[in-house]
């Protein structure tokens, strides 16, 4: 396809990489430029908590791509580059280096990055957040001069966290406001396992708390005082509670913003020359039948390309049924649906809850399957997807029976 016009990512990381890669696979042969803040090649996020922050994992391992394969397909990569504002008139990106560059399609790919606590202490030093591979670097370090950490926020990196300091012999306390870590994300039933396992594990879960204060003397930590007064030690505090969007670009632009940026299932933001994908988009899910924002490695890795598709001119409608993945200890798991926290009216077990080698369900009022887990049980995910995807109700008992064929309940006609 030969091709002047310019396509522009602006967010070097899986997502931009990606869709990089997409634009060539599919013959574009025109510039494609990518513009990075951080000054890594591309490379992706979840060994930071797992493999390589437990240093089972070297840094190679961890890039997209090699450093060559930008310059063999002829993709114009500018890391350590901030891109500024866009002129949507002029289809012009501006950069932190002072240069502009034109597109005549822009995807933004800018992810998102940690939220901040805001109480007394949060300056101090050792109190550390998990986002890039300097902080996944600088926690490793941490972790291995501590005997204590203190970990906010009991949420998936908050709890991967807690497992490699544990493995690592480390004490660690995990403050979460909630009565149980991941009770948001999984509901009471299945958030009772993770807060079991970490039990069993050593992990002083401090539930239904708040984190008050982060203590210190001479600049360095030494705890966390808690919204009742009592005190935990830590010689290091990792802040876990979440990630907002990237959408300052975006909404400095003028593109529609809201929890996101507002992106149809083609991917294309309110400008018809602006996409968006990965963490910061806020997409229409015609599954779903609503916008949803997936801040998870899958949707990284295969709503991109789908953006690029578009860019293309081709036909696309981004309808995969989201997916993510942990592992914890002795516990590995996939997990693939979408449910609102309050949205399910059951959860129907199959297999060996406290053995940890089962299955998990979400199931509505009507029957239908919203999302189901998979736990230390493999090559099953394909089946729950398509579970999920038939949106039809299933025989809550035939769901719970391990005998019954996963594929039977999916079919048509199914018992
Ligand atoms: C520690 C960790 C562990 C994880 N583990 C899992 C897991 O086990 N399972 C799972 O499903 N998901 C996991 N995730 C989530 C997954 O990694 C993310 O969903 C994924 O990285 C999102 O990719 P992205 O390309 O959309 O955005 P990001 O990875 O956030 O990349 C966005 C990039 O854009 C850059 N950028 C932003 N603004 C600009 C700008 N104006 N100019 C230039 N560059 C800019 C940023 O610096 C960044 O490099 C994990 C995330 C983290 C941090």
């Amino acid at each position: 396809m030969a091709n002047d016009a310019s396509y522009v990512i602006v967010g070097a990381s899986l997502g931009g990489a990606k869709a990089a890669e997409t634009l060539r696979a599919e013959g574009f042969d025109g510039p494609v430029t990518m513009i990075g803040s951080e000054t890594e090649l591309p490379y992706e996020r979840p060994p930071l908590s797992k493999e390589y922050l437990r240093g089972k994992a070297d840094r190679e391992s961890i890039f997209t791509h090699p450093q060559d394969w930008y310059a063999d397909s002829n993709i114009d990569l500018r890391m350590g580059t901030t891109a500024t504002g866009i002129d949507r008139a002029a289809h012009q990106v501006t950069l932190s280096d002072g240069s502009s560059v034109s597109y005549a399609k822009l995807l933004l790919t800018t992810g998102s990055s940690p939220k901040q606590v805001s109480v007394p202490g949060h300056d101090l030093d050792r109190v550390l957040h998990l986002r890039t591979v300097g902080d996944s670097e600088r926690i490793k370090a941490a972790i291995s001069a501590s005997s204590r950490i203190a970990v906010i926020g009991g949420g998936w990196i908050g709890l991967e966290v807690t497992a490699a300091a544990r493995e690592a012999g480390v004490g660690v306390s995990v403050v979460e406001t909630e009565e149980l870590p991941l009770l948001n994300v999984l509901g009471r039933e299945v958030a009772q396992v993770f807060a079991d396992l970490h039990r069993k594990h050593g992990v002083d879960l401090r539930l239904g708390a708040r984190a008050a204060e982060i203590t210190g003397s001479g600049g360095r930590v030494s705890g966390v005082r808690l919204g009742d007064g009592s005190h935990v030690e830590a010689d290091a505090v990792i802040v876990a509670i979440g990630i907002t969007p990237n959408v300052e670009l975006a909404e400095a632009a003028g593109l529609d913003v809201a929890n996101g940026i507002t992106v149809d299932a083609q991917l294309r933001s309110s400008d018809p020359d602006i996409y968006a994908a990965g963490d910061v988009a806020s997409a229409f899910h015609p599954l779903l039948g609503k916008h949803i924002r997936v801040e998870h490695w899958a949707n990284a890795l295969n709503q991109p390309p789908a953006a690029a598709r578009a860019m293309l001119g081709q036909a696309v409608s981004y309808d995969r049924v989201p997916y993510f993945f942990t592992d914890q200890y002795e516990l590995g798991m996939e997990y693939s649906g979408y449910v609102d926290p309050r949205g399910y009216s059951e959860v129907v077990f199959r297999g060996d809850v406290p053995g940890l080698e089962f299955l998990a369900f979400w199931v509505a009022d009507d029957g239908r399957v919203l999302a189901g887990m998979n736990v230390n049980i493999w090559d099953v995910n394909d089946k729950i997807q398509a579970l999920v995807r038939a949106r039809e109700p299933v025989d809550k008992a035939a769901l719970r029976d391990p005998s019954v064929p996963l594929e039977s309940l999916a079919a048509p006609g199914k018992t």
